[in-house]
């Protein structure tokens, strides 16, 4: 079915393909402009559940458990980007899917991704495709070590990569990603690292917030501030970079786009690390520190709706709480302008992301 881009009314069911936290706070922003999520996950427990109005637990490949949501939903978006392209193409033909699905499957492919940038003259690190040792070898001469070997699908948060520094064992690492097609890439010596996030609507138009300036620890996000500390010029470049992707990609929704700010002598450059065609972690802030939250602004574009105004009016860090962090809840809600978000997961098993707390100051006082 071509998608029109027909504005949906208020009342209207968006389905969402995915049951985490993004899609649970994307259903909270739904419900509170006055439309109602249905949540698609194979996975009973999914925090999204709680906070949806309806819930289709079943299999990304079962074709009829498919064909019935797509036709109790107005409008399909998913949450998170190893949803198979397959599925979607099942539901497309049904009902509209925002973003449609050669954001998906660019974004879940690191190949794909490395070679959109090439096709757009937008910068990344230096890399070689990787589908054998044979490759790897010869894919480290040309990137030098220390380097980085990634799947090329599957991997998030640091899975599925392995460190190459020297003296390592190449056949060791290409071993630890399970032989499975990759690539590997030089290891960045960057200054810091930074995201845009923007939203791109039915009619073209985008509209980006302030870039985060994001600290991990262990492979997965631990902190993002904003405003960044990059100069006005390195910033509006990020946002041009990431407009650019959005447009080639003909996105509908919120895209992320992270980025290494690397310092050559006076000169400042910025390199594409990767790409995630949906609510990102790094624009969890804008809950609370903009005029309009990632998660609203996601529902508007995909609603086919005009979108929000995303200036920033307080400055702002958001730590994640992994693991065993969210023990510390009561005092979070202790501290003056610190605004706490749990996900509502059972378990806090160590790396899982169980929530985040948004640390608020006026803005220009951080
Ligand atoms: P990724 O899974 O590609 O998002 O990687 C997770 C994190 O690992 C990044 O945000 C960086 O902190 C680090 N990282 C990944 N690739 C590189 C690279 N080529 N050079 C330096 N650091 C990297």
């Amino acid at each position: 079915m071509a998608d029109s881009g027909a504005p949906l009314s208020p009342g209207a069911v968006i389905g969402i393909l995915g049951g985490g936290q993004l899609g649970r706070m994307l259903a909270v922003a739904a419900a509170e402009l006055g439309l109602s999520c249905h949540i698609y996950c194979p996975d009973p427990r999914s925090p999204a559940f709680a906070v949806a109005a309806a819930r289709t637990i079943a299999p990304y490949d079962d074709a009829a458990a498919l064909a019935e949501f797509a036709a109790a939903v107005d409008v399909v978006t998913y949450e998170f980007e190893n949803i198979p392209g397959d599925t979607v193409r099942a539901i497309e033909t049904r009902v509209p899917v925002r973003p449609g699905v050669r954001s998906l499957e660019t974004a879940q492919d690191r190949l794909a991704e490395k070679e959109l940038m090439g096709t757009l003259g937008i910068p990344v690190a230096v890399f070689a495709p990787v589908d054998s040792r044979t490759d790897l070898y010869s894919g480290v001469g040309k990137t030098g070590r220390p380097a980085i070997l990634k799947t090329r699908r599957l991997g998030y948060d640091g899975k599925g990569q392995a460190a190459i520094r020297s003296g390592d064992d190449l056949n060791a690492a290409w071993r630890a990603v399970g032989e499975a097609p990759s690539v590997v890439e030089a290891l960045v010596p960057f200054e810091r690292e930074i995201s845009v996030v923007l939203a791109r609507g039915t009619d073209g138009t985008m509209r980006a917030w302030d870039i985060a300036e994001n600290r991990h620890a262990n492979g997965i996000l631990a902190e993002s501030t904003v405003p960044a500390n990059v100069p006005p010029e390195i910033a509006a470049e990020a946002v041009a970079m990431g407009e650019r992707i959005a447009e080639s990609l003909g996105h509908v929704g919120v895209l992320a786009v992270e980025m290494f700010v690397v310092r050559d002598g006076d000169a400042t450059r910025l390199l594409v690390n990767e790409i995630a065609p949906r609510v990102h972690n790094s624009g969890h802030w804008t809950q609370d520190a903009a005029l309009t939250s990632q998660f609203e602004q996601h529902i508007r574009a995909v609603a086919g709706w005009p979108l929000g105004d995303t200036d920033r009016h307080s400055d702002v860090a958001m730590t994640n709480l992994i693991g065993d962090d969210v023990a510390r809840w009561p005092a979070f809600l202790a501290e003056p302008a610190a605004r706490l978000h749990l996900y509502g997961k059972a378990e806090a098993r160590p790396g899982r992301k169980m929530g985040h707390v948004n640390r608020l100051k006026p803005a220009g006082k951080l």
